[in-house]
């Protein structure tokens, strides 16, 4: 990797970590309107240097500043998922580290507005892991935003597969996922999932979203089953699980199994 490839891939990892640290304090419910961000144990507002994603922790060793107190470490991981969906998608998308893939010319007009959508699409996808995480609902329009984002990439010449297979493969993920929450009965399963699969199916094609299902079922199984031996949990069919932010970390997996360029 160049110089100026590896710079850039760091500004994309930071970028996202900050993005993410937004929507942190964005989709907390209990938020404080017009309020800078403060510690919830002693409510002191933060300062700037506090607020650094991903280095304030480190640095102050997951505690506050002022109480001491523990952070939780669920803050400092988003942060770090962020980071790690941009430095992804940049690696993919812009330097084709995928399978077979090809580096973006950045002169092209409609590769940068190809690779902007697809920030754009994984941004809001941040925003819906975070939302799911912390209350397990998910806007519609947030829902139909990330379907309208995938929609879009179908019609640019850069998209890894044709328009046609695109759609059947987001329509024989959502149809899949409908089965297996029909037939399983598992509750776990919501409509949001169904949304994003499809929108997942659009983004990927037929390999990439095999690839990110796989990897995000299993993955789901792993965390169900380690929270039983755990003893948090008795009960692995109760179990309430956020499946958006593991559809997301599929996702970036998948992308890793698709051809962009
Ligand atoms: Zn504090």
């Amino acid at each position: 990797m160049a110089m100026q490839h590896f710079l850039l891939a760091v500004l994309m990892f930071f970028f996202g970590a900050a993005l993410a640290s937004f929507f942190d304090v964005l989709t907390d419910p209990n938020r404080l309107r017009k309020r800078r961000s403060y510690c919830p144990h002693c409510r002191e507002t933060l300062r700037w240097y506090e607020m650094i994603p991903l280095l304030s922790y480190l640095r102050q060793a997951g505690k506050c500043r002022s109480c001491g107190k523990k952070i939780a470490f669920q803050h400092f991981f988003g942060e770090f998922m962020g980071g790690l969906i941009f430095l992804s998608v940049f690696l993919t998308v812009f330097l084709g580290l995928g399978f077979g893939g090809r580096r973006m010319d950045p002169w092209n007009m409609s590769a940068l507005v190809y690779s902007s959508l697809v920030f754009g699409y994984f941004a809001l996808f941040l925003l819906i892991s975070f939302a799911d995480t912390k209350t397990f609902l998910v806007s519609l329009s947030w829902l139909l935003g990330l379907n309208a984002l995938a929609l879009l990439l179908l019609f640019f010449p850069q998209h890894p597969s044709s328009a046609f297979v695109s759609l059947a493969a987001g329509m024989a993920a959502g149809g899949l996922l409908s089965l297996v929450s029909f037939f399983h009965g598992w509750k776990k399963l919501g409509e949001a999932d169904i949304f994003i699969v499809v929108s997942m199916g659009f983004v990927l094609g037929f390999a990439g979203v095999a690839a990110g299902l796989i990897s995000a079922s299993v993955s789901g199984i792993i965390i169900c089953f380690a929270r039983k031996w755990g003893g948090s949990v008795t009960d692995i069919y109760r179990m309430k699980l956020p499946f958006a932010p593991l559809l997301l970390l599929g996702t970036i997996f998948g992308l890793f199994f698709t051809r962009f360029f």
